[in-house]
């Protein structure tokens, strides 16, 4: 793998994520590889997920401006004045972006995560990075570099806070073009009313892949109208046969490698109750373990 490979100009068409190895050798050989399948059976209460809840502080001025990527839209944060910490993260996470994947008018695919198999639409993710770090691009390969909050965007009635975003991606069809947000956005507002989450160690979505993901899947979806998906695809991205609207920039689920998916709650069922009962200490080692081992292919790498 090289790091200084040049990433190709539209990396989902024509050949998309099944040839990311060719020049990013952790997409076959990772061991902490994302999106995955959620299967929710397999799933293990972590008493001290909900014991430690997790918190989220954004100010309603810290989105500067919309651009689109050409893979994406990308909503740029000045992380002043934001902050996560708590459930499975050790250390203070500031926001740096937000963006989505999405799939094609009507269907069900577009998500990154399914769930039980199950795909969503689309899936927002709003990326953090460790302030142990002293910038975000430091942060970015480390294996507790980032934490990443999945949220699952479903179809249903409109979503009055994400309509000030999609309103501007209307206005940034080409790519690089740029909106900026001249009102206050508060990004909090993206995340469901129920704070139930899947957690586990993974990577970015995109290459480099990095390795370096603590990924925060919210478990319940949030509603947006067919308009604001819609909105979504008049992006437009290169294509071979030129431009072209944006849609399945999605990165199929990823073996697990012998992950374990942590939940913030209980389903009620008897695998989550006896899995319950193992002791914390357990589940630190467990995650020790696996950042070592994280730690040290991304040495190698
Ligand atoms: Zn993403």
């Amino acid at each position: 793998m090289s790091r200084r490979a040049a990433t190709p100009r539209n990396i989902y068409v024509p050949k998309g994520p099944s040839t990311w190895h060719e020049q990013f050798a952790v997409a076959a050989n990772g061991q902490r590889q994302s999106p995955i399948d959620i299967v929710t059976d397999k799933a293990v209460f972590d008493k001290e997920l909900s014991d430690n809840p997790l918190k989220t502080y954004y100010s309603n001025n810290c989105c500067q401006s919309v651009t689109n990527t050409g893979a994406s839209f990308q909503v740029s944060v000045d992380g002043e004045g934001t902050e996560i910490s708590g459930g499975p993260l050790g250390d203070t996470y500031k926001l740096l972006q937000f963006h989505a994947h999405w799939g094609p008018y009507l269907q069900n695919e577009g998500s990154e995560h399914t769930v039980d198999g199950v795909t969503y639409p689309a899936e927002l993710h709003l990326v953090h990075w460790n302030t142990k770090y002293k910038k975000a691009t430091e942060a970015l390969d480390k294996p507790d570099g980032l934490a990443v909050i999945g949220v699952f965007l479903k179809r249903g009635k409109e979503h009055a806070g994400f309509k000030q975003i999609t309103d501007l991606i209307l206005k940034i069809p080409g790519k690089m073009n740029k909106a900026e947000i001249k009102s206050n956005f508060d990004p909090g507002c993206l995340l469901p009313a129920r704070r139930d989450y899947w957690t586990y160690l993974g990577s970015l979505t995109t290459p480099p892949l990095y390795e370096s993901v603590t990924w925060i899947v919210m478990k319940e979806p949030i509603e947006v109208s067919v308009e604001q998906l819609a909105a979504l695809r008049t992006l437009l991205w290169e294509t071979n046969s030129g431009l072209d609207k944006m849609f399945n920039n999605y990165r199929p689920p990823q073996p697990l490698q012998g992950r374990v998916v942590r939940a913030s709650f209980t389903s009620g069922s008897c695998t989550s109750c006896i899995m319950a009962r193992i002791p914390t200490w357990a589940w630190g080692a467990l995650s020790v373990g696996l950042g070592a081992v994280a730690y040290t292919f991304s040495q190698m790498a």
